[in-house]
């Protein structure tokens, strides 16, 4: 009732606010020339909603975005023009929210691209579709290879390479994370067993697969199937797991734990961050993010922070990798600030199988990069 009135007093009289449902609301305006009339009506509706609603006591922090569609320029009927201005309050919400986006025919085409996708997630499996590469992480104290992660790849037949900073998230909206997630881990697990030997290998889970099912039993079938020793596959989690329900999370950690697998918390330093997390489960590995990385060498507050967190861990028990190192001086730096492991384009891209086994025969442990000596 209160965002309703607050709409309201944006529209001049004969203009229509309408609840389609839920938390949606369609805004019909008469007489409006063009899109120079509309968006300053959309600005003061965002401008409405700065401030939070007073309900009883409490005050609730309410925001919107707004997708526009014009008649009859972008669609001839209703269904045309509400479908239009949805994709355009599409838009909207991925730039941020509290914001209004005018509609354009570009935006159509994105969403075909996620409708391919969608739709090509449901069959990837089945049509032998993905494929794992491999990014080796290595031991600062030898510089000796310890594991690798796999990193899932997928070849769409008709978009082509999709990365999965793309699909991941699509197949966690669409629920067909459980099924590629299961296939991931069988396949990590053949691989570390049969051309892996002596490895780690780190399996990237998404919070969603964790509580889809029953996880754990997923995983003892991969190693059953696989014979690999549950001591050489690592999961990685992000932070995000403690969000919706963390003592259900914990509750599969701790079993997961108890069938021998190790657990790597990814990402760290993203997000939530809190330092808290790490007393709440001992994780065996602690990854911080390459945002972290990235600004070590511009940055001295970066320092204290990553040296902060890799004592905390260390004394935690914990091997601290760091993620996305590119350079020889941001190796330099994380090794001095007590990283144990690190991963990332310096030591290698993520390889097919095939060329992870060629860079691991010639691989020479003393042939760690150094930064040329300043004369
Ligand atoms: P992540 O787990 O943080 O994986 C590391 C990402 O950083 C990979 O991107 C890797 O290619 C990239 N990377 C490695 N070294 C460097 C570096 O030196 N510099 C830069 N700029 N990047 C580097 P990728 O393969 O595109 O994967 C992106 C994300 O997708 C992963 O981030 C992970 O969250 C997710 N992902 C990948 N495979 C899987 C999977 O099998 N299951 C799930 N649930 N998520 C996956
Ligand atoms: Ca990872
Ligand atoms: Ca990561």
């Amino acid at each position: 009732v209160a965002a309703a009135e607050r709409l309201r007093r944006c529209v001049r009289p004969g203009d229509v606010v309408a609840r389609l449902g839920g938390d949606e609301f369609a805004v019909l305006l008469g007489a409006a020339p063009g899109p120079e009339a509309v968006l300053p009506v959309a600005e003061r509706m965002v401008a409405e909603f700065t401030q939070p609603c007073a309900v009883g006591e409490r005050k609730i922090p309410v925001g919107l975005s707004i997708g526009i569609a014009l008649l009859p320029e972008h669609g001839r009927d209703v269904d045309d023009v509400l479908g239009n201005a949805d994709l355009a309050l599409y838009e909207s919400k991925e730039g941020g929210r509290g914001r209004a986006t005018l509609y354009a025919p570009h935006l159509g085409e994105r969403s075909r691209r996620r409708a391919a996708i969608e739709q090509g997630l449901r069959e990837a499996v089945a049509r032998g579709e993905f494929m794992l590469h491999w990014q080796p992480r290595v031991d600062l104290d030898g510089w000796r290879m310890t594991g690798a992660e796999a990193l899932l790849r997928w070849q769409h037949p008709v978009l082509g390479r999709v990365g999965p900073a793309e699909f991941i998230t699509v197949a966690e909206q669409t629920g067909t994370i459980a099924e590629i997630g299961a296939w991931v881990l069988r396949e990590a697990c053949r691989v570390a067993a049969t051309t892996l030997p002596g490895l780690t290998v780190s399996v990237n889970v998404s919070a969603l697969q964790l509580r889809q099912g029953d996880f754990v039993a997923g995983v003892r079938d991969a190693l059953d199937l696989s014979g690999l020793p549950a001591a050489r596959l690592e999961i990685e989690l992000t932070e995000s797991i403690f969000i919706d329900d963390a003592n259900d999370a914990m509750a599969v950690l701790r079993r997961l734990q108890q069938l021998g697998v190790r657990i790597a918390l990814d990402d760290f330093g993203t997000g939530y961050s809190s330092l808290a997390y790490l007393r709440r489960f001992p994780f065996d590995t602690l990854k911080i993010d390459r945002a972290f990385v990235r600004e070590l060498t511009s940055r001295q507050d970066t320092q204290a922070i990553v040296a902060a967190m890799t004592q905390l861990a260390t004394s935690l028990g914990m091997r601290v990798v760091a993620e996305g190192v590119e350079r020889v001086d941001e190796l330099d730096l994380v090794a001095r600030l007590g990283c144990h492991e690190v991963q990332g384009y310096l030591v290698s891209v993520p390889r097919t199988e095939t060329e992870f086994g060629r860079l691991r025969g010639g691989w020479d442990a003393g042939a760690r990069p150094h930064a040329p000596a300043l004369h």
